[in-house]
């Protein structure tokens, strides 16, 4: 029956726009096992709003903004997006960010206006920095979707900000979905701190949490669960790239424009706008059904 869910499952994907390259993610789509899911973008709406500002040190709240909208000019992760679009939104004319060195999926450095500055996770700005960003953070809420970033000015400490992201309506019921389509394990594989991650785990009834991973962490776990069969994973296309490439399926979350046509060259189905999980589900259900 494999040709005729192929046929039926690329009209499918073709009528919800869904970008496919070849024919061996959709084949892969009807025998998944394990779905891993990335969070920030992919679970939450990646639209996240600043709720408290931190400053360990002399700066005050819109001079933290201001760097770290500055440097974060630099990075396509959904949160340096947020936050750029938060200062921007204050009216805050940002310089340009020299001698920029990012690690995807953990923070940006870089130069602005002569002072050495680092945005990113608490990790990553704590392994760079003197200060003690981890105790602070541990006493900020473990709230699905609350997303710590800290900044660190010439070497220290500076602050950090604490976001709230939503999760995204409807994810419990296609989780439902693609249970009922065949998919066995569904884990959850993020960057952020472990509370959240347990938090969005609970909250959604997931079969394992990975938290504080790093991109090389996240394909060490798609190819982990690999040896034990199929696996889908779904992602940001920019920071998660990686992992998606080493999935049997990958799916970028809200790829668009240059973002959209790299992952579709990779050979990811490509969401070309919005809901994109509900049409893998629906793929993948008409493909099980068809098998
Ligand atoms: P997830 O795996 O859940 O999508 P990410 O790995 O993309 O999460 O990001 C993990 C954390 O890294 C974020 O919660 C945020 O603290 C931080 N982060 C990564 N890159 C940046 C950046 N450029 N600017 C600000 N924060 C960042
Ligand atoms: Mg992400």
């Amino acid at each position: 029956a494999v040709p005729v869910a192929l046929v039926a499952g690329l009209s499918r994907a073709t009528h919800f726009g869904v970008l496919v390259k070849g024919a061996a993610p959709l084949e892969a789509l009807a025998g998944i096992r394990t779905l891993i899911l990335d969070k920030t973008g992919t679970l939450t709406d990646g639209q996240p709003r600043i709720v408290s500002t931190q400053s360990h040190g002399n700066l005050s709240g819109d001079d933290m903004l201001f760097l770290a909208a500055a440097m974060d000019q630099a990075s396509k992760h959904p949160i340096a997006q947020a936050i750029v679009a938060v200062a921007r939104d204050r009216g805050l004319v940002l310089p340009v960010p020299a001698d920029v060195v990012e690690t995807a999926g953990e923070g940006v450095a870089g130069t602005i206006n002569g002072q050495a500055v680092l945005v990113g996770s608490p990790g990553f700005v704590a392994a760079r920095t003197s200060g003690n960003v981890v105790n602070d953070v541990s006493r900020v809420s473990g709230d699905p979707g609350s997303v710590v970033v800290a900044l660190g000015v010439d070497g220290v400490l500076a602050g950090h900000f604490v976001l709230a992201d939503s999760l995204r309506s409807g994810t419990a019921t296609l989780l439902a979905g693609l249970r009922k389509a065949g998919i066995q394990r569904i884990i959850l594989a993020t960057g952020d701190r472990r509370v959240v991650a347990d938090a969005v785990s609970g909250t959604l009834g997931l079969d394992g949490v990975h938290a504080d991973l790093t991109p090389d962490q996240k394909v060490s776990l798609v190819l982990s669960e690999r040896s034990h069969g199929t696996v889908m994973m779904v992602g940001d296309g920019v920071n998660d790239a990686p992992a998606l490439a080493s999935a049997d399926v990958g799916v970028a979350m809200g790829a668009r424009g240059a973002a959209a046509s790299v992952v579709a060259a990779l050979g990811y189905i490509t969401p070309v706008q919005g809901a994109l999980l509900q049409e893998v589900i629906d793929i993948a259900v008409i493909l099980n059904a068809l098998r």
